[in-house]
This record gives structure tokens, C-alpha cells and sequence, in this order.
């Protein structure tokens, strides 16, 4: 089995049909979105269509929540909380009711999904290193674990007979096997939003059978959506750190 896996997409349409053209081409048999489909970017309701029409296994990300009303915003810096407060009034009811049914976590038989950590999901506290990833795999039931939220991605693997030793690849772009690890957490960056100095959208790619875990990166029309960012009146700033992948 393959699956695609798509981090967070901050409502940028570029980068997510980029990774999404990509991800097609490796033919996917699953596709999974960590959360935070909406926020900072300028087309909400696209993004959710797109994540929708693909059945993606979905989770509840922070700015999802937050467009709710079901996370307090004062949690945000001024920028993210005011791309939440542009974005509430942009969504037609079906959006609503999409985002309002995902859950924070989502386990299925090969894997679970997770916007931040698994130890607190509903505190979207991020697995940056392997204090964070130690704690995380604690509570991980099923082999693989995909999770976003910081926008860096990493993977972390764990023998269970050794639960406190975790390998950790922390590059932006890899391919490795997990073959003798009995737990994989997968942190798969961002597709619209990359915060690790590499501005290309990130994704996860996972073929189970040969177990081969990878984070990949796909270069999309940055001035594209950066227009899109300052016609809708949405922060300069928002549309200045794509460029800069931070
Ligand atoms: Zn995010």
C-alpha cells in the first residue's frame, strides 16, 4: 500500500495541486491530511474541495479549530489570528460542516493521524525533537503515525525493546527504511507553508510493502499565491515567508 501524505496546507492552492500532481504520479493508494487545512493562505474553501474530493484521511488542526470558534484565538500570534478571523467569513456552510466533523485523532489498522502530539492532542503541543517524539510514541498504537503542525518535517523511528533510544532523520528531504523498527512517527512538514529554510511545499510518501517511509519536496508558483495573499488583504508578511520557507 502506498500513501500520500499532505502536512499542512494553510489554504494555498499552488502547493497543494503541486504536491498533489506529484503524489498521482506515484499512485497512491491512500491519501492522509494531518490538519490545518485552512488558515494564513487564500482559498479555504479550494483547499477543503481538493482534500475532500481525494477522501483523505483527515484530522483537526489548530487553525481548523480556531476557525470554529472552538479554539480560543488569543493562542495565536497577531498574524495567524487575524488570517483566522478573515477566513471564518470566507466559508460556505459544507465547509463548515467538514471541518466540523474531523476529529483530533484518527486511527486506522496501518496508521494513526495526529495534527500535533499524540500524548496531547487536544493542546497541539508539536514534535520538534525527540522529547517531544518520546512522548508521542508512548501513546502510538499502530506502526506509523503521521503528524504536521511545526511545519519542519522529521521522522523518528523506535525498537520497542529498546523504547527510550529513538533514531531520528531530521533532514527535509529523505528516503529511508523503517525494516526492524517497530514505530514510525512521521512528521511530514508543510505543503503551503514550509517553515525549515526550504521554501518548496513538503509532503510524505510510505510504501508499506517495501517499507519505505520518504519526505519530499515539489517547487510550486510562490509569486502566484503571494499575489492571491495581498489581493485578499490578508497580512504582507504572509505572503513574504513562503519565499523564504520560514
Ligand atoms: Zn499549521
Amino acid at each position: 500500500m502506498k500513501i500520500g501524505i499532505l502536512g499542512d496546507i494553510h489554504a494555498n492552492t499552488d502547493a497543494l495541486t503541486a504536491v498533489v500532481d506529484a503524489l498521482k504520479r506515484e499512485n497512491v493508494d491512500v491519501w492522509v491530511q494531518v490538519g490545518d487545512i485552512v488558515g494564513y493562505g487564500p482559498e479555504p474553501s479550494a483547499c477543503i474541495d481538493i482534500v475532500r474530493d481525494l477522501g483523505c484521511v483527515t484530522c483537526l488542526g489548530n487553525h481548523d479549530a480556531a476557525v470554529l470558534g472552538r479554539l480560543d484565538t488569543s493562542y495565536f500570534n497577531n498574524f495567524a489570528r487575524s488570517a483566522i478571523h478573515w477566513t471564518a467569513p470566507q466559508l460556505r456552510p459544507s465547509d463548515y460542516a467538514f471541518l466540523n466533523a474531523l476529529e483530533l485523532v484518527v486511527k486506522q489498522p496501518e496508521f494513526t493521524v495526529v495534527h500535533g502530539t499524540l500524548h496531547m492532542p487536544d493542546q497541539f503541543g508539536y514534535v520538534v525533537s525527540v522529547v517531544e517524539a518520546l512522548e508521542s510514541l508512548e501513546h502510538q498504537e499502530t506502526r506509523l503515525c503521521f503528524v504536521g503542525h511545526s511545519h519542519v518535517p522529521a521522522i523518528y523511528l523506535r525498537r520497542d525493546e529498546n523504547p527510550r533510544d529513538i533514531h531520528v532523520v531530521p533532514h527535509s528531504e529523505a528516503e529511508i527504511s523503517y525494516r526492524g523498527f517497530d514505530r514510525v512517527l512521521m512528521n511530514v512538514g508543510s505543503v503551503g507553508q514550509p517553515r525549515d529554510e526550504d521554501p518548496r511545499a513538503a509532503y510524505g510518501l510510505v510504501d508499506t510493502d517495501l517499507e519505505i517511509a520518504s519526505i519530499r519536496r515539489v517547487h510550486y508558483d510562490i509569486a502566484s499565491v503571494q499575489a492571491k495573499i495581498r489581493e485578499a488583504g490578508l497580512p504582507d508578511v504572509l505572503a513574504n515567508r513562503l519565499a523564504l520557507g520560514v
